[in-house]
């Protein structure tokens, strides 16, 4: 496996970090073309872009549902989509 692919994959796409840690080409993100994911790069954007999900951590994953919240500034509703996430997240064994 190649280096580039093997980066990939360790990779938390969808946010930030994942942008950060070398995922920055639209279609190389595996979330590409998704309707509810954003890739990295969209993820990295959209936290720069608003100020409700600059105050997110790198890590967390950002999602469509998230930005259409934050461009109404609408921090509430972002939170309980983050919280949201990762109730599902403990619940997976
Ligand atoms: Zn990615």
């Amino acid at each position: 496996m190649s280096k580039t692919l093997d980066m990939l994959e360790r990779v938390e796409h969808g946010t930030p970090a994942g942008f950060l840690d070398g995922c920055k080409s639209r279609g190389g993100c595996p979330n590409h073309g998704s309707r509810t994911l954003t890739t990295c790069a969209e993820a990295a954007r959209a936290r720069q872009r608003h100020y409700v999900l600059s105050k997110l951590d790198l890590s967390v994953e950002i999602t469509r549902a998230m930005i259409r919240l934050a461009r109404r500034a609408d921090f509430e509703g972002v939170l309980a989509i983050v919280a949201a996430a990762h109730q599902v997240e403990e619940h997976t064994p």
